[in-house]
Formats: structure tokens, sequence, C-alpha cells
């Protein structure tokens, strides 16, 4: 089947979305409708979906869902897709010679590894949480937590909706693993989850200590916030050197502690 690319301009970055029907996937095609710095230039279903080959937007004919990656030029891969079919997006993104961005989350280690070895030769950008303002969350919250050492207690309290299973949430979990890595304090009964009503998302560092306490709150009130920061790593990853990126280094935070 022939995908046809939108008006491709230099000065944006053109993206190619794997899982484009997905919830992630099909947020970030109409977000990035709106985004001047991006061209979605590919749109990818499972093969054999039953979209494959109908427009992407309604009213406007210049980009089908295709049934793979094949063949179609782009800047940057963008896959959230299941994990069992990302081999198949690293060789698009080596023959494409494009970058790659994971957005999928809990990737087995033969996965990891198979990303680790491609970034030998491609710009690869694992992200299993694209939301910026987590990101900035987690650097500020390993700032203080490095400054105010081990006199103070650090706590995490998550809540999400009622429908969310795994408890604490992954995100909770790493930031707790920040914190630990500078040497904070942070016992594992101190990071607690809520599930309650229809919560998108909120965590809550509190760092206390003699006669003070600090929070640090992060409250998601959109699920579009990790399609547009995944849009927004994806403009940065763009003609990258082959390596490894984190949502990090898209922003440019938490360098010293690596
Ligand atoms: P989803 O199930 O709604 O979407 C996945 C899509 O991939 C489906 O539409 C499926 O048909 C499609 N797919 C399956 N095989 C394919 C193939 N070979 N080629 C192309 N598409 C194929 O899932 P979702 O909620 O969109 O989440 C996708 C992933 O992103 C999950 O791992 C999820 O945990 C993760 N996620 C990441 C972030 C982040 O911030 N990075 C945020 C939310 C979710």
């Amino acid at each position: 089947m022939q995908v046809k690319e939108c008006n491709v301009q230099t000065s944006s970055t053109r993206i190619v979305v794997i899982g484009a029907a997905g919830r992630m996937g099909s947020r970030i095609c109409a977000l990035a409708q709106h985004d001047p710095g991006v061209t979605l230039a590919g749109a990818v279903l499972r093969p054999g979906s039953p979209g494959v080959g109908t427009s992407v937007f309604a009213g406007n004919s210049s980009l089908n869902y295709a049934g793979s990656a094949a063949g179609i030029a782009g800047d940057v891969l963008l896959h959230f897709a299941p994990p069992g079919v990302l081999a198949g997006s690293i060789e698009h993104a080596r023959a494409a010679r494009a970058a790659l961005l994971v957005g999928t989350t809990g990737l087995p280690d033969d996965a990891v590894a198979a990303l680790r070895s491609a970034s030998g030769e491609l710009a690869v950008l694992l992200a299993p949480n694209t939301s910026l303002g987590v990101s900035v969350l987690a650097d500020a919250a390993a700032r203080a937590a490095g400054a105010l050492g081990p006199g103070y207690r650090a706590s995490i309290v998550e809540a999400h909706h009622s429908g969310k299973r795994d408890a604490p949430s992954g995100t909770a979990l790493r930031l707790a693993d920040t914190i630990r890595r500078v040497g904070g304090d942070l016992p594992a009964d101190q990071v607690l989850a809520i599930r309650a009503g229809d919560i998108i998302g909120e965590h809550t560092i509190r760092f206390a200590g003699p006669g003070e306490v600090l929070e640090f709150t992060h409250r998601a009130t959109s699920r579009d916030l990790f399609a547009r920061g995944a849009l927004r790593a994806a403009t940065w990853l763009a003609g990258r050197a082959p390596g490894w990126y984190t949502m990090d280094d898209a922003l440019g935070i938490g360098a010293d502690r690596r």
C-alpha cells in the first residue's frame, strides 16, 4: 500500500508513529497536526488492521494509515506499540536512517538490550514517561535530596484513578530510585499509593526534617501531556548523533547525576 507524505518542510521534523491508532499514538498524531515543528509523515497500524489504507484525518486525504513503516521516509520513528514488535521498529529506523523514540513501557530485558545495541548506529531515546513535568520533578527532587542530606526523611504519595492496577506507579518507583541514588533517605514503606475516582495522576514528594517540610507535586490535568512531551522529545532527537538518550537529555537536565 502506498503512503503519501504530507507537505514535507525541511524545517519541521518528520515523524512516523508506530501504534498510530492506540491511545497514545492517536493523540500524538492529532497533536502533531497542530504542531508547526512536526510533520506527520507516517501513521502505522498493526499489519492487517482494517484501518490500513484509510485516511488518518477525516477530511484530509493527504496521509493514509499504513500497515508497515517500510519505505516511509522520516526523521524520527515513535514506537508506542507492544514490546513484541519493537524489533521491526528498530529495523525500519535503521533502513530509514531515522532516530528512534520508544515510549512503550515494561520492555523486557532483551528488548532493552536490542535498543542499547542499536544505539551504536541510531539515535535512540527510551522514554517510558514522556511527561516534561515528571522529568523536571525528578530533577528537582534529586537536587533537594542531595542538598538536604540523610537527616531529611523523604516520602512519596501518588494517586491515580481506581482502574489503575499497578501500585505504586512505575513513576513513583522511578522517583524513589532517583532520590535514593543521590543518598536520600526513602524507605520502601514511605512510598504510598491511593486509587480513587478518576484522578489522572498525582505524585507528591516530601522531605521532612527538623523544623521544616518541603513538598514537590506534579499533577496531570490532561492525558495529552505524554503526547506533547513525546513530540517535544522527537523534535529534539531529530538529526542527533547515534547514541542513548533520555527525556533528561531532551530537556537539558540531570546531567550532573549521570
Ligand atoms: P494501546 O494498546 O492503546 O496502543 C497500542 C497500539 O499498537 C494498538 O493500537 C495496536 O493495535 C498497535 N500495534 C500492535 N502491533 C503493531 C504493529 N506491529 N505495528 C503498529 N502498531 C501495532 O496502548 P497505549 O495506551 O497507546 O500505550 C502504548 C504504550 O505506551 C504502552 O506500553 C503504554 O504503557 C505506553 N505509555 C507510555 C507513556 C509515556 O509517557 N511514554 C504514556 C502512556 C502510555
